[in-house]
């Protein structure tokens, strides 16, 4: 587990330095799916502070498993509104919010807690069908729309691009990200923070690393081969 996380933080520095980005500026999130909670307990153990998940009943199991480590839980699953209240109390930061309807629904949500709930836009860059995500053409409408509620803090923007076994071919949808978040920045609307590009797995992270990501979400190459 240590090798593994330690070749990894030396794969994304070295894309990082290469791109001309500060290290610092690429933060890594375990993808801790389907692992158990006493092998995330020793990837924390060894320097992970950030974990992503995309079940909520696992996810519930885990965070409680592990509540004595001060890490962060990210939510990177497709989320249905009738789960967003328990997403509210378990998550850090919701990396997938790809509807008006489920905006709605964690500001609703996360009122009742008291919470400002950190969100990114998941956008469907290459228009898959078997995937979530709003178009990118439809994005802006989303971000300003889920910019005015008041419980939700909008971060960035998240992608899950077509499957290549090629980064190279994947970069086109990695731009594509980076574009819309550069048009949405620029349009400077009031409440909405772009900072984060949250792209990258564990076959193309340094090709998304080249063109901006800020959130790598890894998971096979730090815990191995899902069942
Ligand atoms: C599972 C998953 C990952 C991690 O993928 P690996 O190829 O195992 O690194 C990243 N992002 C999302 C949204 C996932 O569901």
């Amino acid at each position: 587990m240590k090798a593994q996380i330690e070749a990894i933080r030396r794969r994304i520095e070295k894309a990082a330095a290469d791109a001309g980005r500060e290290p610092t500026s690429v933060r890594l999130v375990a993808v801790s799916k389907t692992v158990p909670a006493d092998r995330v307990r020793a990837a924390i153990q060894n320097g992970i502070t950030l974990l992503g998940e995309n079940y909520i009943q696992e996810a519930r199991e885990k965070i409680e498993a592990l509540r004595e480590f001060p890490v962060a839980w990210h939510f990177i699953g497709h989320l249905q509104s009738n789960k967003a209240k328990y997403a509210v109390r378990l998550f850090d930061l919701i990396h997938s919010v790809d509807s008006i309807k489920l905006a709605r629904e964690l500001d609703r949500q996360a009122c009742k807690i008291g919470k400002i709930q950190d969100i990114l836009i998941q956008v469907n860059t290459g228009k898959e069908a078997s995937k979530s995500g709003v178009y990118v053409e439809e994005a802006l409408t989303l971000v300003r729309e889920a910019g005015q509620m008041n419980n939700i803090a909008i971060k960035g923007l998240m992608t899950l691009p077509p499957y290549f076994n090629a980064p190279d071919r994947v970069r086109p949808y990695f731009q594509a990200l980076r574009e819309l978040r550069d048009r949405i920045a620029s349009g400077c609307l009031p409440g909405i923070a772009m900072d984060e590009l949250s792209m990258g797995m564990t076959g193309d992270f340094e090709a998304a690393i080249q063109e901006g990501a800020t959130l790598v979400r890894i998971g096979t190459a730090l815990f191995g081969e899902r069942a």
